[in-house]
């Protein structure tokens, strides 16, 4: 291969030398040091305000006693549970320490050195990343009004196209595909590439403004992999649970790769508990789209300009930079996330927290704005 370069005698592919590592937020605790603030909120990584299901910390502390013990390499109960949910076979699902495992996976089974793979700008960064550490070409297609350019996209496939990356709703923008779109995208398809529908935020979508790629399995298009979380709406993000739902021959290989044991004891029965858990989904819901609401109401009302969301956060221009906008957040105790890596220098982008969070967010940007 002609990328490879040495370095202190060892190869190290190129494509790998120019990853860019991804930049962690601090803890919460070591920002509050640094800043000397206390009580600082978080409103940076679309995570559940309301915290875990009850339900599911329940069932961690009764697994935590077996913990001596390797998990269930078959995740059985919870992947008959979600089959039951979904209504698919169990052999139809695969899951992952996060959908982030299962973007990795399906890189894996289906990229190679020079494979094309297709995801938008802006869109979820990961695509790229592992794209990238496979060796495998990523084409980026530009968002158009804060949505997939589904048109562009297609005319970006070529012979070489193995997958497309589509997050439906779109991290950053927040907004979704409509049915008509993705009709018209996958007719015009050739057969072979793969469409990953990472759907993420999915459970926030309210009134059925985006069909689930699951809706386009279930009638045999079996190109479409459908990608799930219990990072969002049910507040698991630190348990690491995502699952994919897709044809059952391609699970298969997928089922091939992965390690035994990637979900481990307590998070299948973290998992497990909070998909039973609907007042804590029901309150979720709720806290989300009220929170929405009043954020893009007071937003604009500072003079932001607010993208329309279907997730649990928002897109924001705050018509300056970004970065100085974060710090001057900070300062105030308010963790938000500025959008200049997603190519938005002048973007915000904040998730709904709980009533009192979200109060404290628009009083600090008003601060922030008006100083
Ligand atoms: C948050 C998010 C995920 C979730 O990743 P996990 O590994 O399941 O925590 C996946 N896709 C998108 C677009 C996201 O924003």
């Amino acid at each position: 291969m002609t990328d490879k370069r040495c370095t202190d005698g060892v190869c190290i592919p190129g494509y790998i030398k120019e990853l860019v590592p991804y930049t962690p937020g601090k803890p919460i605790e070591e920002l509050e040091r640094e800043y000397g603030i206390k009580d600082a909120i978080k409103l940076a990584s679309n995570e559940n305000p309301l915290g875990p299901s009850p339900k599911a910390l329940k069932a961690i502390e009764e697994a935590i006693g077996r913990l001596h013990r390797y998990p269930d390499g078959s995740s059985y109960y919870l992947k008959n549970r979600l089959a039951e949910r979904f209504g698919v076979s169990p052999a139809q699902i695969v899951l992952g320490n996060g959908s982030n495992e299962l973007i990795e996976f399906l890189v894996r089974v289906f990229v190679r050195s020079g494979c094309e793979v297709i995801s938008s700008a802006p869109s979820f960064l990961v695509y790229t990343k592992v794209v990238q550490a496979a060796g495998g070409k990523n084409v980026i297609v530009p968002l158009r009004d804060g949505r997939h350019d589904l048109g562009a996209i297609r005319a970006a496939v070529t012979p070489e196209t193995r997958v497309i990356f589509l997050d439906n709703p779109n991290n950053p923008t927040g907004s979704v595909i409509y049915r008509s779109e993705l009709d018209a995208f996958l007719h015009a398809l050739p057969n072979e590439v793969l469409v990953v529908m990472d759907e993420a935020y999915m459970e926030f979508v309210q009134g059925g403004v985006t069909p689930s790629g699951l809706e386009y399995l279930e009638r045999g298009d079996g190109r479409v992999v459908t990608l799930r979380t219990f990072s969002k709406a049910y507040g698991l993000a630190g348990l690491r649970v995502g699952y994919g739902i897709m044809d059952p021959v391609l699970a298969g290989y997928i089922e091939r790769v992965r390690q035994p044991f990637n979900i481990n004891s307590l998070a299948q029965a973290g998992a497990l508990a909070a998909l039973d858990d609907k007042e804590h989904f029901n309150n979720t819901l709720k806290i989300t789209l009220d929170g929405r609401s009043f954020l893009a109401e007071r937003l604009a009302g500072l003079g932001c300009r607010v993208f329309p969301s279907h997730t649990n956060f928002l897109l924001v221009d705050v018509h300056r930079d970004a970065k100085m906008v974060y710090e001057a957040m900070l300062r105030q105790g308010v963790i938000i996330r500025a959008m200049t890596a997603y190519g938005f220098p002048d973007h915000i982008r904040i998730t709904v927290g709980l009533p009192y969070e979200n109060e404290r967010c628009i009083s600090a940007l008003k601060l922030v704005l008006t100083d």
